[in-house]
This record gives structure tokens, C-alpha cells and sequence, in this order.
């Protein structure tokens, strides 16, 4: 098993719990129950090697998965689009404060969960600047963590966001990370998970040819 102090495996959670008035529809595979929930986080507290994401902002990540981190003394990420502050089921700005006076991170995952790569020079720094600009006020702490919309990025979006000042960036590239590295792989926990999978997923035992192709892809999107 890989417990190096030198890297950090990074998941992703999105939605806890029922979907919302059945909306979400196309995020079934995304959204973990309770009892998932509960189980992922039993089986990782303590390991000081591994760090707890959750992205879109919803309301789940206030009402269900803040009580059981702090029962476990977990302080994790949440990145949030300021843009969907106060819709149906995604969280307010009152939430976001308080969530981060909870102690735990809050970062940036764009205004409104646009493609990065998609927008035009002027459009991207802008959404990287005002997203910012608004969780800066909402919780009175300075944001330098940003998670990429859909996981997209490339060259021009990573020299955007270190233009803009952010200090951390997480992807959805998979695999372990250096703590300090700019750049933040992250894995994905879907609601298929389950003990053996989890495990799998920490060991990186889920290697395989497509493994391989996500390598490559990742040096790709780096370098273009
Ligand atoms: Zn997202």
C-alpha cells in the first residue's frame, strides 16, 4: 500500500444523499448515499495521506456531509460556482460561510461550471477573478484553491489561473499527488463504490491500458 508522507491522494465526492425534487438526473452515478458516505469515510480517517474534495456546490455538502466530517475531525475542500448561489438544491452564500467557518477550504469551480478551455481570454480571467472576488467576501478568508469545471483544462487555462493567482489546481486526472504541486490529481468516487473498489482505488490497483491513455492524456493537456 502506498503511504509515502510524500503524496496525497486526492478524492472527489459531489452529491450526498437523495437528489433533490429528481433533479441531477444525469449525475446518478456521481451521488454517493449516506450510507457510502459514512462507510468511505470510516475507512480513510486518519490517513494523513489522503484529502477529502467535493465539487458543484451542493446543498448536500452543508446539510450531510459537514456534520459527519466534523464527527470525524475531517477538514476537507468544497469548490463552489457562485452563479448557482441560492438555485434549487445547490448551496447559498450563508452556507458557503458557514462551511468555512466549520474550518474546512472553500475554492473556486468557476461562476457557472463553464468549460475553461471554451472561453475566450477575457472571458476566462474574468470568471476566475470574480468567482474569487465573491468567495473572498461570503467567507472573509483569501481562495487560492480552484477545481476545473468538468475537470478541463489546458495549457492556457493553467497559465490563466496562475496569472490570477491561484495556488493549488484540481483536475480529475486520477492517481497520487505531491502536496505542494501546483497541479492536484483527483479520483473520482462514484456511487459504485464499495470496499474492495475503495481499496483499489488507494492502492491505485485500477491500472490498466486506460490507465496508461489517462497518463498520457494528462501530459498532453499540460503541454497544449
Ligand atoms: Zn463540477
Amino acid at each position: 500500500m502506498v503511504t509515502s508522507r510524500a503524496k496525497v491522494l486526492n478524492l472527489t465526492f459531489h452529491g450526498i444523499g437523495e437528489r433533490p425534487n429528481g433533479e441531477h438526473e444525469d449525475e446518478a452515478s456521481i451521488w454517493l448515499s449516506v450510507e457510502q458516505f459514512n462507510f468511505v469515510l470510516d475507512f480513510i480517517k486518519g490517513r494523513q495521506d489522503i484529502f477529502i474534495t467535493f465539487d458543484d456546490g451542493n446543498k448536500s455538502d452543508v446539510e450531510i456531509a459537514l456534520p459527519l466530517l466534523l464527527k470525524r475531525g475531517i477538514k476537507a475542500a468544497f469548490f463552489v460556482c457562485p452563479g448557482n448561489f441560492g438555485s434549487s438544491g445547490y448551496l447559498t452564500g450563508e452556507d458557503v460561510h458557514s462551511l468555512s467557518r466549520a474550518g474546512m477550504i472553500i475554492g473556486s469551480h468557476g461562476m457557472h461550471h463553464r468549460d475553461w478551455r471554451q472561453l475566450k481570454n477575457e472571458e476566462l480571467m474574468g470568471d476566475l477573478r470574480v468567482s474569487r472576488e465573491i468567495l473572498e467576501k461570503e467567507t472573509e478568508q483569501p481562495i487560492s484553491y480552484v477545481a476545473c469545471p468538468g475537470g478541463s483544462y489546458d495549457r492556457r487555462v493553467l497559465n490563466y489561473l496562475k496569472k490570477a493567482g491561484y495556488e493549488r489546481v484540481y483536475t480529475s486526472d486520477t492517481g497520487y499527488s505531491r502536496p505542494d504541486a501546483f497541479l492536484q490529481a483527483r479520483n473520482t468516487i462514484h456511487s459504485n463504490i464499495n470496499p474492495d473498489l475503495l481499496r483499489r482505488i488507494i492502492e491505485q490497483r485500477t491500472w490498466n491500458s486506460a490507465g496508461f491513455i489517462r497518463v498520457v492524456k494528462k501530459c498532453i493537456k499540460r503541454w497544449c
